[in-house]
């Protein structure tokens, strides 16, 4: 079976202005198979959150190609940007950033109404599946104020998971739990790379949570080099 590539960064750089530039990305490259789980490890302030906000297109590289799907990113108007982040990528961060006021079912269709009215039935019926599979199916009235963090971190998986993207980009989503709950987060997240198909890139300093992935890249001289 021949193996479909999903992503391209193809001689990317990126340096951020300031009193001295710094130069963060220098052509760094990196393919990622359609499937795979990847973790991205490296030193803090190494450019792993710059690396993935280039991937979901939160930040635009000063140079080089980031190619999804066999789209070209860095070439699409803000409203094709909006709408591919919307449909085909789903992020989730150290803290889960769900609204206080809205409800655990609320929340996790609130991506769907970004380019509709209403969420489908279709929507509805993949929450209720992606919230019973986390162990959510009784909790879907409650606010986030009234679940424990890992379960808060439960419910910002099933959001990002919700339109069916092909990738998923997480930013150390357990870096803000408990030992208990970031081994189930990590645990959950390997379970629904399979299980959805989606493509997983996890950005983490946990070596446990790197080692579940398939493979490990690391930041080195603003270039990602496989390390496993
Ligand atoms: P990591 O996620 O590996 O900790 P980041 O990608 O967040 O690293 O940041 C890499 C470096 O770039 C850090 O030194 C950070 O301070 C700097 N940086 C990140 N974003 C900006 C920005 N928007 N403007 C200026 N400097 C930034
Ligand atoms: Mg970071």
């Amino acid at each position: 079976m021949s193996v479909e590539t999903l992503l391209t960064l193809t001689g990317v750089s990126k340096s951020y202005p300031g009193a001295k530039r710094l130069s963060i990305l220098r052509d760094a490259s990196l393919s990622v198979s359609r499937g795979e789980s990847l973790a991205i490890v490296g030193p803090s302030g190494s450019g792993k959150t710059t690396v993935l906000n280039i991937l979901g297109t939160l930040d635009l590289p000063d140079s080089g190609s980031v190619a999804l799907d066999g789209m070209e990113l860095t070439r699409l108007s803000a409203k094709d940007l909006a709408r591919t982040r919307n449909q085909k990528i789903g992020f989730v961060f150290q803290q889960h950033h769900l609204l206080p006021q809205l409800s655990v079912w609320e929340n996790v269709l609130l991506p769907c109404l970004a380019f509709a009215q209403k969420s489908s039935k279709s929507a509805d019926e993949r929450a209720f599946r992606l919230l019973g599979r986390v162990g959510l199916a009784e909790r879907l009235d409650h606010l986030p104020g009234q679940l424990s963090g890992g379960e808060r971190q439960r419910v910002a998986v099933v959001r990002a998971l919700i339109q069916q993207p092909s990738l998923l980009l997480a930013d150390e989503p357990t870096g803000a739990l408990d030992r208990q709950s970031a081994a189930e987060i990590g645990q959950l997240l390997v379970e629904l790379n399979r299980e959805e198909g989606v493509t997983l890139i996890t950005v983490t300093h946990s070596p446990e949570l790197a080692q579940r992935m398939g493979r490990t890249v690391t930041l080195a001289d603003g270039k990602l080099v496989p390390v496993r």
